[in-house]
């Protein structure tokens, strides 16, 4: 096994950790980010309740996709997050999935404690996510129900962010840094249509047009050759 691919993850993942806290997206250990190791049956992600100025490449955990540390491998000695069933259940089930991200933001979180779907009224959220933002299930942590609940509603939808009823966002990409990103928009469209409703009625935009802004932003926008996602 190339221990390099492994170690390269470990590195975004740290660092990607820290883009929840400058996003204020997370408080004291909560929140959580994983990245799949490209080509093997193995993701990332970070140890349970250790505060975020004491994240390291060193002490982010590799596990199977069943969301056991991998004897001999990095991280094996500590105790993977609490949510490591939810997305191991995602990488088993979702194959183009590279990165899974979860934490408690409060926009975010307000709708699903509503379970309501985000509307998608502004251009922002039709780029980024080509539609509204689904509410999944209600789902207890301790099996693979949240995991179960995040696929279900995330199979064959355009958006990479549901909002788990009561609960809070998991946000899915095709890498971790495209999950963290996912997070980021996220919370940003649920704090602006939450305070825009606040004025008054929202206005739908035309499924239509919501069609073009997606397609537009997913294949032209950008430099050619970036990292789309
Ligand atoms: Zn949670």
């Amino acid at each position: 096994m190339d221990t390099r691919q492994i170690d390269a993850v470990r590195d975004d993942v740290a660092r990607l950790h820290a883009e929840l806290v400058r996003a204020g997206l997370v408080v004291w250990t909560g929140g959580n980010v994983s990245g799949r190791v490209p080509g093997t049956d193995l993701f990332v992600i970070k140890p349970s309740g250790v505060s975020y100025d004491d994240l390291a490449p060193e002490n982010m955990v590799v596990c199977d996709l069943d969301g056991r540390p991998v004897p001999g491998l990095p991280g094996s000695e500590r105790q993977p997050s609490s949510d490591t069933a939810a997305h191991a259940y995602v990488y088993r089930q979702m194959p183009e999935v590279g990165g899974v991200v979860h934490t408690h933001s409060t926009y975010a979180v307000a709708w699903a404690a509503r379970g309501e779907e985000i509307p998608c009224v502004i251009t922002a959220m039709a780029d980024e996510f080509g539609g509204p933002i689904p509410v999944g299930p209600f789902a207890i942590i301790g099996d693979d129900s949240i995991g179960r609940g995040i696929v279900e509603t995330l199979r064959g939808h355009r958006s990479r962010a549901v909002l788990m009823r009561n609960h809070g966002p998991f946000t899915i990409g095709s890498s971790a840094k495209d999950a963290v990103k996912a997070a980021v928009m996220l919370e940003d469209v649920a704090r602006t249509v939450h305070i825009a409703r606040q004025g008054g009625d929202l206005v739908p935009i035309d499924p239509a047009d919501i069609d073009r802004l997606y397609d537009r932003y997913q294949n032209v926008y950008g430099q050619q050759g970036d990292e789309r996602r």
